[in-house]
């Protein structure tokens, strides 16, 4: 069956859809409505047709789903919006700049029979994925701690929306979702305790530009999700311990190595000669001692995600990303604003 998609907001990411798109079949726009007359030029350029307004856009009978591409603040009203129309919607991410909003949109569905997903994309990073199934395995033996970071070095882009909290901006509401997202993946059936959260104000006064949180799960695992912006150093993308092992995951989409125990050599360890005296405590096993493995990339598709809407649309399949998923990472979010702000662990119990 064929689909027709239009797209609301032709700004980065509304090209990137408009790219991948393109390599999808029976998908296709009909057109983009944005708000920005270099954008409407570039998509004139494309061969796009170009909505005169929004009015235009939700009333054109050939698309049967809409993406919303626009700032986070926008989000809720264009999606209702859209529903309300009658089409199907894809929204980017975050869904919207607090839970009470994505219960509006949640509501909205029901109350049109329409499917309303968010573009939580990064369920197809392959640093993700490698992580998620490695933690199904027993190779580190007792998983006890994930850490999940991103660190960049040029704060929060300037001359963006991004910078300013009416508008749903801050690097929790941007990274912050993706990344709360995967870790509420990998434990998935698992409850959050506890969560305890510091952000960032070193580039940005008005919104966070980044943040350390720690997830206390049910089973006693911590998960510490980190994302920087004045970090010129980058720490590992993943780092993952468990009682037999370590592993690392240096950047995105690139290979990960294992270290486990190997034997009982524990005390057969060189000590480590530091200014104040030696120190076995801290030194490392002897290489004949531990195993090392390198953790496979691991394939990817990220078509897959309109692949599946359009089945959901036909009623053959189940969405991938389900609106309670998200609704629970976004009541997530508003735990790590409020620790952040009184600087006091929140008892999250979901
Ligand atoms: P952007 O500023 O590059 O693009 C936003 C576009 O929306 C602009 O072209 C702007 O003119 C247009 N716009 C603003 N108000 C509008 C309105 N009322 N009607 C129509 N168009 C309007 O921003 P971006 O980086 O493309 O981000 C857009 C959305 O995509 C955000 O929600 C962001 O969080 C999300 N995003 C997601 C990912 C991801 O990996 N999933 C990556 C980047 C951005």
């Amino acid at each position: 069956m064929e689909h027709k998609i239009a797209i609301i907001g032709f700004g980065g990411m509304g090209h990137w859809h408009y790219d991948l798109i393109q390599k999808i079949d029976d998908l296709s726009i009909s057109g983009i409505y944005d708000i920005d007359e270099k954008q409407q030029k570039d998509a004139e350029d494309k061969g796009l047709r170009v909505y005169k307004d929004l009015d235009e856009l939700l009333d054109d009978q050939r698309s049967d789903l809409v993406l919303v591409a626009t700032p986070n603040d926008l989000h809720k009203k264009l999606s209702i919006l859209s529903l309300e129309s009658g089409k199907n919607v894809v929204c980017e991410k975050p869904a919207a700049i607090s839970s009470v909003e994505v219960q509006e949109m949640i509501d909205a569905a029901n109350c049109t029979g329409k499917f309303l997903t968010i573009h939580q994309n990064r369920r197809w990073d392959q640093d993700y994925k490698m992580v998620r199934d490695l933690i199904k395995t027993d190779k580190l033996g007792g998983l006890w701690r994930i850490e999940s970071r991103v660190h960049g070095s040029i704060g929060i882009p300037a001359d963006h929306w991004r910078q300013f909290q009416e508008h749903g901006g801050g690097m929790v509401l941007d990274w912050g979702v993706h990344l709360f997202d995967q870790i509420t993946q990998m434990f998935r059936g698992e409850k959050i305790k506890k969560v305890y959260a510091a952000l960032t104000h070193v580039t940005n006064l008005m919104v966070d530009d980044g943040f350390t949180v720690e997830l206390t799960m049910e089973s006693g695992v911590v998960a510490l999700v980190e994302a920087g912006t004045s970090n010129f150093i980058s720490l590992p993308r993943w780092y993952v311990l468990g009682s037999e092992g370590t592993a690392e995951i240096k950047n995105f989409a690139q290979k990960g190595e294992i270290v486990c125990a190997r034997g009982n050599g524990a005390d057969d360890v060189m000590p480590v000669l530091t200014a104040a005296g030696p120190t076995k405590t801290m030194a490392p096993r002897r290489e004949e001692n531990i195993h090392r493995e390198e953790l496979p990339l691991i394939e990817s598709d990220i078509r897959e995600f309109y692949q599946n809407v359009m089945r959901v649309i036909e009623g053959k399949e189940e969405s991938l990303i389900k609106m309670t998923e998200v609704k629970r990472v976004m009541q997530l979010m508003e735990a790590v604003f409020e620790s952040g702000e009184t600087g006091e662990p929140v008892y999250f119990e979901s």
